[in-house]
């Protein structure tokens, strides 16, 4: 079964109506209900009107390619009525709030808690930029608004380490926000920046964390971090990835579906996909679908295929699953 998984309705035919429709379509692989893409990012919207405008030109993209949810982080507090508007209307839309390492506001947090936010994001690209100590997030002022996010049951997502060189196969720049630290005199590594986080989440046991670009670890690191930390997820988004005409050697399959298996109540699928209005092309589509790819290509069962395109994201963001849509009698 672990082999050669088959969507649920190959072995229903075996016996329903008698089995009159036994065998047909006996080769159709398990599918992802829809994907939640839990990591997004949203910039240059301020109503709601506009916000709309831009999820109706992604979706009308991806929505054949079962996109069915996102997670979009926000950073301008502008942009906070017009997500609560949205994302109380509208269930493909849910959103979490940027803070700076600078600005552990309770106060922001809270405006975004009480507009809907389902999480915090944080970045450590500042700090890499050498412009905060890159111990900030434990200084007392950060304290209370971990706290506060724990408390309230919500995630972080939290992008803590930065890979150092280029890669070219998705398309990632070398040193990025690193080379400008190093102007600036920064000694510290991905090593400390990852110790930071982890002593964070043992100082607030129940934080709940999403490493954003699967903390840019190799698996067997990770496999180490989540043992030790329960509360520790990843995404998918610049990690996972298979190109438009690639197919992942046997042996790496293997390997990543054995430790999707292994771990699959923690990675979230995601794509980084900035989406802006005017921004949405075929650049954006195809770096979705080359996330989505890597994921297909991996011939998960059926159960562990829906926790990663969408029920892990929905338990931690506490969302409730959508109905898929299905336009016409197709669903690609
Ligand atoms: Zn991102």
């Amino acid at each position: 079964m672990i082999d050669k998984p088959r969507s649920p309705d190959v072995a229903e035919r075996e016996t329903l109506d008698g089995g009159f429709s036994r065998g047909l379509g006996f080769f159709f692989q398990p599918s992802e209900a829809y994907w939640f893409d839990a990591h997004t990012h949203l910039r240059g919207i301020q109503t709601a009107a506009e916000l709309k405008a831009l999820l109706d030109a992604w979706f009308a993209r991806l929505d054949a390619y079962r996109l069915g949810r996102l997670l979009a982080i926000v950073k301008d507090e502008e942009a906070f009525e017009a997500c609560r508007a949205v994302s109380e209307k509208d269930e493909r839309f849910s959103w979490i709030v940027w803070l700076d390492p600078d600005n552990p506001d309770l106060e922001l947090l809270q405006h975004a808690f009480d507009c809907g936010a389902v999480g915090l994001k944080l970045h450590n690209a500042d700090i890499m930029r050498g412009l905060h100590p890159h111990d900030i997030w434990l200084a007392d002022a950060w304290a209370p608004v971990f706290d506060a996010v724990r408390e309230s049951g919500k995630p972080v997502l939290w992008h803590v380490t930065q890979r150092m060189s280029a890669s070219p196969y998705h398309g990632g720049g070398a040193e990025s926000y690193w080379s400008e630290g190093y102007r600036r005199g920064v000694t510290f590594t991905n090593e400390d920046l990852l110790q930071v986080t982890l002593k964070v989440m043992r100082e607030h046991p129940g934080l709940v964390v999403q490493g954003a670009h699967q903390l840019h670890v190799g698996f067997e690191r990770l496999a180490e971090l989540f043992d030790t930390y329960p509360g520790l997820y990843i995404d998918t988004s610049c990690a996972w990835f298979v190109r438009w005409a690639d197919v992942l050697y046997d042996e790496d399959r293997e390997f990543l579906r054995r430790f999707v298996l292994r771990f699959e109540d923690r990675i979230l699928f995601g794509s980084d996909a900035p989406l802006a209005p005017g921004a949405i092309d075929e650049y954006l589509v195809q770096g979705f679908l080359c996330h989505a790819r890597c994921i297909l290509q991996l011939r998960l069962p059926d159960e562990a295929l829906q926790r990663v395109s969408h029920l892990n994201a929905e338990r931690l963001y506490g969302l409730r699953s959508l109905e898929p849509v299905r336009r016409g009698n197709y669903r690609p």
